[in-house]
C-alpha cells in the first residue's frame, strides 16, 4: 500500500487578489526549482474566486475551503461541488473547525458536504479535532470517533478521502501538537477507519496534521511516520515559509519515511 504525502495550504479569508496571485507565483516557482517527486502533492485552498483566476500549474492542485450540501439550487451564497469542479478544484475542505465554531456546522451537515463533494468528483479533506476542554477532560478519542463515524456513514464504499487531524486548540494559536500527540491521534483515526472500512483502505487514506505548522516545527512533525502531510494556515501565506514546509516533507521522504505513489488526485485512490 502506498499513499501520497500532502502539503496543503489553507489561505482562509486571505489574501487580496494581487497578493494571492503573487503568492501563487512564488509557490509555483519554488516548486519548479525543487525536485518534487510524484509522491508529494501540493494542494492550495484559496478563497473561491481564485479558483477561476489562478492559472493551472503542473505541480499544484487547487481545492475549495468549503462546499455546499446541495449541488445546485436556491441557496444564496453557497457554491456547489459541480461548479467548484468546473472551475478547477480537485479537493474540498469539509468540517474546518472555524466553520464548526463560527457557523455552527454540525457533523450531519459536514457528512452531507463530503458526500456532495465526492458525487461531483472532488476529494473531500475532512477536518476533525478536539477542543482544549475536550482534551483536558480526556475525551479526545470519543470526539474524533464521533466526527469520523458520522461522515463515514454517509460516504460510498469506494470514494477517496483525506483526513486532517487539527486540534482546535492548536489552530492559529502558535502552539502545535507534539509529533507524539499527533501520531497517537492519527493512529487512533486509522484504527477506526480499518474497523469501519478495511485495513487496506485505512492504510491508503492520507491523514494530515494541522495546527500552527511552521517552517520551524515541520521537520520534526514530518519525520513522524504516522503524519502523512500537513494542512497549513498562517504559514501558507508566504512562499518562503510554505516552501520550507515542502522542503521538510522532501527531507522526511528522502529519509525513507514514505513510499512513492501516483500524484494524481491525492486522496488515497490507491
Ligand atoms: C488551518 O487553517 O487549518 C490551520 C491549521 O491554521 P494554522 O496553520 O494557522 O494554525
Amino acid at each position: 500500500m502506498t499513499r501520497p504525502t500532502i502539503i496543503a495550504g489553507n489561505w482562509k479569508q486571505n489574501p487580496s487578489r494581487g497578493e494571492g496571485e503573487s503568492l501563487y507565483r512564488g509557490v509555483c516557482e519554488g516548486l519548479m526549482a525543487r525536485a518534487v517527486p510524484p509522491s508529494l502533492s501540493v494542494i492550495l485552498l484559496p478563497p473561491f474566486p481564485f479558483l477561476a483566476s489562478l492559472p493551472p500549474h503542473p505541480r499544484v492542485e487547487l481545492g475549495a475551503q468549503d462546499v455546499a450540501v446541495e449541488p445546485w439550487g436556491a441557496y444564496t451564497g453557497e457554491v456547489g461541488a459541480p461548479t467548484l469542479r468546473e472551475f478547477g478544484a480537485s479537493h474540498a475542505l469539509v468540517g474546518h473547525s472555524e466553520r464548526r465554531t463560527h457557523l455552527a456546522e454540525s457533523d450531519a451537515q459536514i457528512a452531507r458536504k463530503a458526500k456532495a463533494a465526492l458525487a461531483a468528483g472532488l476529494v473531500p479533506i475532512l477536518c476533525i479535532g478536539e477542543t482544549e476542554e475536550e482534551r483536558k477532560s480526556g475525551v479526545t478519542d470519543e470526539v474524533l470517533d464521533r466526527q469520523v463515524v458520522r461522515v463515514l456513514e454517509e460516504l460510498p464504499e469506494n470514494g477517496p478521502l483525506v483526513i486532517a487531524y487539527e486540534p482546535v486548540w492548536a489552530i492559529g494559536a502558535g502552539v502545535n501538537a507534539t509529533p507524539a500527540m499527533a501520531a497517537a491521534a492519527h493512529a487512533f483515526i486509522r484504527e477506526r477507519l480499518a474497523t469501519l472500512w478495511s485495513k487496506e483502505r485505512a492504510q491508503a487514506t492520507p491523514i494530515l496534521y494541522g495546527g500552527s505548522v511552521t517552517a520551524e516545527n515541520a521537520p520534526e512533525l514530518m519525520r513522524e511516520p504516522e503524519i502523512g502531510g500537513v494542512l497549513v494556515g498562517g504559514a501558507s501565506l508566504r512562499p518562503e515559509s510554505f516552501l520550507a514546509i515542502v522542503d521538510a516533507a522532501l527531507a522526511a521522504a528522502g529519509g525513507g519515511k514514505k513510499q512513492a505513489n501516483s500524484r494524481s488526485r491525492a486522496g488515497g485512490r490507491s
